[in-house]
């Protein structure tokens, strides 16, 4: 079917739309203890999911509308068969330009071969830990990070490049562990990216004392392996990026909290039960599949596109006195 050509997706503040993250599913084989999914009674229905080609058809009528990234996420993506299958159809969309895939790891040692030959998406693997004891605990899964750490080795060996390693800092958890998570990003050929914990946990436990800053890890690490900031690669970038000075890697930084960066958000999010958010922290989501499972044509869904992009929130509020937490969390919401 043909692409429906619409004007570029811009909202009311003048941001130009043009990311977009796919959560595929909300299962998960991980049960990390700040995200708490991995509960069947958590899940929704298999029949509420989006199938791939309602998937692929939204990607497709927003790629006719200037969507030239997409981040494909969940839940635990590589969960979901036919995922790879729905990468290859991602890059044959034509327009989308860069297809990346955001997994904890786990079924890379199977998959990465598969993935390369599908497109070479870029992969970031989730690792909130270097101790293989601690990141057991952390994910509720033995053995784990021994899974994990093949999985990184996996998809560089298959060509998987760049390989980025996201690590959630939470204060008296894991920020010891900032020197060694830059260490290992030195050793293996892998970006380390650095994130602040956002409000955004089952238990609502965050706090702002518990978010180990950007400045606190560039001072962390700047004693040990000297650092210099570098430009970003594009101004909706999110991450702050640091290349260490004797020229062995760099370090990324994503600092929501600290230095918020709304004012360049470029996102739009599809969850895997059909719903789109225009912020992570939207408290209103707007539901695409009930578009899509009545009838809807390609010229309806770019026109529901555009009203709701003009929605978009100026940004997170976090900072704000009557900031609420959304109620689904990163696994529901797509991280
Ligand atoms: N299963 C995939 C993975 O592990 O990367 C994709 C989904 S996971 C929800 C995406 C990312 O969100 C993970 O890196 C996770 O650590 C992060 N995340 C979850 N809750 C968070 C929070 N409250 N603040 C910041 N990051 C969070």
């Amino acid at each position: 079917m043909r692409a429906v050509e619409t004007k570029v997706l811009q909202d009311k503040f003048g941001r130009d739309i043009h990311d977009l993250r796919i959560s595929v599913t909300d299962r998960c084989n991980f049960s990390c203890v700040y995200c708490k999914s991995a509960d069947p009674k958590n899940y929704v229905p298999h029949r509420d999911l989006l199938t791939w080609d309602e998937y692929l058809r939204v990607a497709r009528v927003l790629a006719g509308q200037g969507i030239r990234k997409v981040r494909v996420t969940g839940g635990e993506p590589l969960l979901r068969d036919g995922v790879v299958e729905f990468i290859q159809n991602l890059h044959q969309i034509g327009r989308i330009d860069d297809v990346a895939i955001t997994t904890n790891g786990y079924l890379l040692p199977e998959m990465a071969r598969d993935l390369a030959a599908a497109g070479s998406p870029r992969v970031t693997v989730s690792l909130d830990s270097t101790d293989p004891a601690k990141f057991a605990r952390i994910t509720r899964t033995p053995r784990s990070f021994e899974k994990v750490m093949a999985g990184i080795d996996s998809a560089l060996a298959a060509g998987l490049k760049p390989v980025k390693v996201n690590i959630v800092l939470v204060r008296g958890f894991n920020d010891d562990e900032i020197v060694e998570f830059a260490r290992l990003g030195r050793q293996r050929d892998i970006v380390v990216r650095f994130i602040e914990f956002m409000p955004l946990d089952a238990d609502h436990a965050w706090n702002r004392n518990l978010v180990v800053t950007a400045k606190e890890v560039v001072d962390t690490i700047h004693p040990v392996y000297p650092l210099e900031e570098i430009p970003r690669n594009s101004l909706s970038e999110t991450a702050l990026r640091y290349r260490f000075s004797d020229g062995q890697g760099e370090i990324g930084i994503i600092a929501p909290v600290s230095i918020p960066f709304c004012g360049q958000c470029s996102r739009l999010r599809l969850t895997a039960d059909g719903k789109i958010r225009t912020c992570l922290f939207s408290l209103h989501e707007h539901d695409v599949r009930h578009l899509v499972r009545n009838g809807a044509t390609d010229t309806d869904l770019a026109d529901f596109f555009t009203k709701v992009v003009h929605q978009k929130e100026l940004g997170h509020r976090i900072d704000e006195p009557d900031f609420v937490q959304p109620k689904r969390t990163m696994v529901y919401i797509g991280g």
